[in-house]
């Protein structure tokens, strides 16, 4: 048997008649940036996120470029972010002239949240916390830091649209929220895509200005912004993605659970979930000590898993001169060492989940 790591043609095949239909609704309607589907998705994310306010912007990493440049973030502050995490987090970090500055992981990928304060410095402006693989960081004890410090916090959920802490979906509990809808993100657009939520009017209306070459009024420009806008095709892909969200969560939380009941190997470690959490499960995120003899053995199986990710930010090539090393932080660089992802996604039946378990068994 043969299990790729990701089908999206098997999300097209189940909601294929509403995709086709809102396509060519948006090709007849000759309006392609900034119309009615990028309004109708701005109103439907707010209202899925909780969130009062929602901006489709161009990708997942302008999301987090446009929160940190409406909150004020640029030249010469700090921003505080885990190690662990795809490079596109402290990208954004940069590119508005920050400094990223890197602390470790706790046990559910999440940053450290008792490692925040000791990397605070005057120039710290905001913390970034990452909810990886889909599952919240311990945002508590993070906002009681960010309030004691007046430090602003920006949620990458970039993998975790709808998770919840505490009952809040992420996104929500900081001061901004970003996401991106990346093809294979747990709400995915045809191409790139990226959103951003916040409670607070006046945050928003600066994204939404910074989105549009900082113009609110056309040929008026208030602010040296960018291009960064949700088109309508994707627009009206993402609303229809975004109400088929949670039964997307649930169906992947269900392969998760086949997963965590079936895998028994000693050599395996399981992914746990954080007490007061929902996890959406954008990756499995398993660890092994021999984790690249399990990947080629896999592999040998025609079972496609993938690590998340081989090096941590801290230890990657283009932020050499930022001075880390390895040994910096421990937990995210065995991480790196000993992550492996195993196929979940909606459509994945049970014959594979079941032959992935098993093989797996026998490793
Ligand atoms: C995917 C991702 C991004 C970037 O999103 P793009 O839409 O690909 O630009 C940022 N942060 C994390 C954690 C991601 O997984």
């Amino acid at each position: 048997m043969k299990v790729d790591f990701a089908v999206l043609a098997r999300q097209y095949n189940k909601y294929q008649a509403e995709y086709e239909e809102a396509t060519l609704r948006v090709l007849r309607s000759g309006w392609y940036i900034m119309g009615k589907e990028l309004e109708n998705f701005e109103t439907e994310f707010a209202a899925y996120t909780g969130a009062r306010y929602a901006a489709g912007v161009g990708n997942g990493l302008d999301a987090l470029r446009l929160a940190l440049e409406a909150l004020g973030v640029g030249n010469g502050d700090e921003v505080i972010v885990q190690a662990n995490t795809f490079i596109a987090t402290a990208l954004a970090i940069s590119q508005v002239g920050a400094k990223p500055v890197f602390v470790d992981a706790d046990a559910f990928f999440g940053i450290d949240a008792s490692a925040i304060e000791a990397a605070i410095t005057d120039k710290t402006k905001a913390i970034m916390t990452v909810h990886l693989y889909g599952q919240p960081c311990d945002m508590d004890p993070i906002m009681a830091i960010a309030k004691a410090h007046h430090l602003y916090v920006v949620e990458d959920c970039a993998q975790a649209h709808g998770a919840t802490y505490k009952g809040n979906k992420v996104g929500t509990i900081g001061d901004i929220g970003c996401f991106s809808f990346y093809p294979m993100k747990p709400i995915g657009a045809f191409g790139d895509g990226g959103g951003v939520v916040t409670n607070d009017k006046e945050l928003m209306d600066k994204v939404k200005m910074i989105r549009n070459y900082g113009s609110r009024v056309k040929y008026y420009h208030e602010m040296v912004g960018f291009n960064s806008r949700l088109d309508e095709m994707q627009a009206a892909i993402v609303s229809i993605n975004t109400k088929h969200a949670e039964a997307g969560n649930d169906e992947r939380r269900a392969i998760a659970q086949k997963y965590m009941d079936g895998i028994c190997n000693p050599k395996i470690m399981l992914p746990t979930i954080r007490p007061d959490c929902t996890h959406v499960f954008h990756v499995f995120a398993m660890r092994c000590r021999e984790r690249d003899a399990l990947q080629s053995y896999l592999a040998e199986h025609g079972i496609s898993a993938q690590i998340h990710y081989p090096v941590p930010c801290h230890l990657a090539e283009c932020y050499a001169d930022l001075g880390y090393k390895a040994g910096d932080f421990p937990v995210a660089e065995r991480v790196a060492n000993e992550e492996l992802s195993l196929p979940i996604y909606v459509g994945l039946r049970d014959d594979e989940i079941n032959y992935i378990i098993e093989t797996i068994n026998q490793f």
